[in-house]
């Protein structure tokens, strides 16, 4: 099968690889749809070091059909659409066995950070980490709901996200638009901020109410005149320090901030300043395993479409252009489709 190497430095490769066969518990994958993450880009801009470059497989944003089928695996079957959660904890904390692997304390695995991951023709993965597609549901919007779209939907969930709310989105890449798309859909309306003119753009197509340079200095006047006294809260994808600092100005009393978005961990934002208007802030981490089922109800139902966040869509073997494309921050979704 071919399948994308990363060489360090900015240089993705597509390359030859064995097939790969299931042991006890594990299927293999015939790719449909694999998608770029921001958080791919980490291991890609590494600096080419002494050692020769991981044979690791690059890629957690993975749906595809089971081809074949190890023993001990019940419950699927070969033709089976599925997306594959792509965190694997423990499997015996509280947190593993109440289906939220995502903040296993106990040394996190990942697809792509210790298995092959999804950017390659074929992937080996355990049975109980596939999730089956509904069936009327595009290929294209699960690939979003893998990583993107469950990272949008948990926070908003935890913050009961209503009609009643006006929600201030900081940072309107991927997971931002998703924030907007389903915090819309919940009833919500949208605020969007962003440095980048394009993003603010797309985000009013979207739906949002309005949209705010993040390098205003009126910004925080600007949402508290809009919404009559603040956002009723705030969910924080950028990872900026300068994000984080800002919260206070832009909720309304008593309003909760939740932080989606790693970046940069230099200290930003000083709990004394949540005092005066009592505000509360939770932190969110992916999103639990067991919440995927009511995620794929929820878009479907609501016919969310996260499709509109994908803006390209290409084949592996120009993996290396997209790797480019993705490192310039000028676009928006970047999927694989394979036939
Ligand atoms: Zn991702
Ligand atoms: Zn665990």
């Amino acid at each position: 099968m071919r399948a994308v190497q990363f060489l360090g430095d900015r240089q993705a490769i597509v390359r030859h690889k064995p097939d790969p066969h299931p042991g006890p518990g594990q299927v293999v994958l015939k790719m449909r749809a694999v998608a770029i993450c921001g958080s791919d880009l980490h291991r890609y801009r590494a600096p080419r070091g002494d050692q020769p470059p991981s044979e690791l497989v690059p890629g957690h944003e993975p749906c595809g059909e089971i081809i074949e089928i190890g023993p001990d695996v019940r419950g699927l079957k070969i033709g089976d659409r599925v997306l594959v959660y792509h965190r694997i904890g423990c499997g015996t904390c509280v947190e593993c066995q109440t289906g939220q692997p995502n903040i296993c304390q106990n040394g996190q695995r990942s697809y792509s950070g210790y298995f092959d991951g999804a950017d390659a023709e074929q992937m080996l993965v355990f049975a109980r980490n596939c999730h089956l597609i509904p069936e009327s549901m595009s290929w294209e919007d699960a690939v979003v709901i893998s990583c993107q779209a469950g990272t949008a939907y948990a926070p908003l969930r935890r913050l009961g996200a209503s009609g009643r709310d006006t929600i201030a989105i900081t940072g309107l890449g991927p997971v931002g638009l998703c924030v907007l798309l389903l915090g819309q859909a919940m009833g919500a309306r949208m605020i969007g901020i962003d440095p980048m003119a394009e993003r603010r753009a797309l985000a009013e197509r979207l739906g949002a109410i309005a949209t705010f340079d993040s390098n205003d200095p009126r910004l925080g006047e600007a949402v508290t005149d809009l919404t009559k006294g603040g956002a009723t809260a705030l969910v924080e994808t950028s990872g900026h320090p300068s994000a984080h600092a800002r919260i206070p100005d832009l909720l309304k009393v008593s309003g909760t901030a939740a932080v989606v978005g790693l970046g940069s961990s230099a200290p930003s934002l000083n709990p004394i300043s949540m005092f005066k208007k009592q505000l509360s802030l939770f932190a969110s981490n992916l999103y639990p395993e067991w919440m995927l089922p009511e995620i794929f109800d929820f878009v479907q139902s609501h016919r969310v479409p996260l499709t509109r966040i994908i803006t390209h869509t290409a084949t592996l073997d120009q993996a290396p252009d997209m790797f480019r494309l993705a490192d310039s921050a000028t676009a928006g979704k970047i999927i694989f489709r394979f036939e």
